[in-house]
């Protein structure tokens, strides 16, 4: 069990994070924003998946001024990514967006601070501060540089919260993004050591989706395991859904939030007598649809598979024209023809599914199992 940091409870329109609240998994659109049915379109693919707060970004006034329209037909909160332009930020503010992150440091000077802090107060919404290690202040280096980046980064973060809290603003969550994973590491162990502000955390321009996802997952998976984080945003160079995605396996494998089936599937090996790999692929894909936290096992032999994957709530070990069914480790039915493994499986899952109360997610793989 992960025991988690206790940071600053902040609302983020009907969500909130920090004081133990579940960890969000949120996603930037890619889309123009200003053209509002592509952006709608994906932030509504981006909410199936499981995304639960979304940044777009506002590059000029068109983009500002068509927030609201957008957030008028989605579901989740919207947050504004603005750099520099402070009157982008009081529009989009204006417009009903649910959180605005922007750097108070590079808006101009204290009477922009302080017109858009106004802003955020009367619509009670908070402000991400968001540090990132490629665009870090030139006098931060010169004073901090001697004990490595994630100091500076740190220090980044605190002169930024200063400007706020001078205004008497804390609904603040505070990001520290790299692409370095060590220096990211450090840099929210130290902020955690240092502010109990909420934090969203990520790994920056993490690569392609393959590598990408793998140094995301341990990056964030570090920092999670440390207790530390309270919203994550997977960066990864695919379709945003793809980010969702891994955001939610990051979470599911530590045991942070619990959503859909984690497939549990043997790497094969002298025993295996069946297509163990393409098995597993169109298990995984019969059931991706479902949001039942089941965990379903794919293996490659009944001598071992059971008890290899004791913990699945249920488990298919395919033999030699002949598969168990098991559940939490006891076979509990035999399938006697190869052709009938994946639809008897399936038949199977279904009935847990059931059991287990989750009438909607049967109906949706009894759909599947028809096609
Ligand atoms: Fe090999 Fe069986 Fe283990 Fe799969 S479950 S790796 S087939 S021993």
């Amino acid at each position: 069990m992960i025991t988690r940091g206790q940071t600053r409870i902040i609302k983020i329109g009907n969500r909130k994070i920090g004081g133990g609240h579940p960890i969000l998994v949120q996603s930037m659109t890619q889309t123009r924003t200003h053209d509002v049915p592509a952006t709608v379109s994906q932030i509504l693919e981006l909410e199936k998946a499981g995304c639960e707060i979304v940044r777009v970004t506002v590059p000029d006034m068109k983009a500002a001024k068509t927030l609201g329209k957008i957030k008028a037909q989605i579901h989740i909160p919207l947050v504004a990514d603005i750099h520099f332009q402070y009157l982008l930020a009081l529009e989009s503010i204006k417009q009903g967006v649910d959180k605005v992150r922007i750097n108070p440091g590079n808006i101009g000077g204290a009477n922009q601070v302080k017109a858009v802090v106004k802003a955020c107060k009367e619509k009670q919404i908070p402000i991400r501060i968001g540090v990132n290690m490629g665009s870090l202040e030139k006098d931060l280096w010169a004073q901090y540089g001697k004990y490595g980046v994630a100091r500076v980064m740190v220090e980044s973060a605190t002169k930024q919260i200063k400007i706020l809290e001078k205004e008497k603003f804390y609904e603040i969550v505070v990001s520290l993004k790299g692409s370095d994973v060590n220096q990211t590491i450090k840099a929210y162990e130290a902020f955690a050591g240092r502010f109990a502000y909420p934090l969203h955390v990520g790994i920056t321009e993490a690569g392609t989706a393959w590598s990408g996802s793998l140094k995301s997952a341990v990056g964030i998976g570090s920092i999670l395991s440390k207790g530390i984080g309270d919203t994550i945003r997977v960066s990864i160079a695919a379709n945003p859904v793809e980010q969702v995605r891994t955001a939610w396996e990051i979470l599911k494998v530590l045991d942070l939030r619990q959503k859909g089936i984690s497939i549990i599937a043997c790497p094969t090996c002298g025993r295996t007598q069946i297509d163990l790999i393409g098995l597993a692929k169109k298990v995984e894909r019969a059931l991706s649809q479902v949001q039942a936290p089941l965990k379903v096992a794919v293996m490659g032999c009944v001598v071992n598979g059971p008890g290899e994957a004791r913990f699945a709530d249920i488990g298919l070990s395919g033999g030699k024209k002949q598969a168990a069914i098991f559940k939490k480790g006891k076979v509990v039915a035999i399938i006697e023809e190869e052709k009938k493994f994946l639809p008897v499986f399936l038949q199977e899952v279904r009935k847990v599914l059931l059991e287990k109360g989750y009438q909607e997610d049967a109906q949706r793989l009894h759909q599947v199992s028809q096609k």
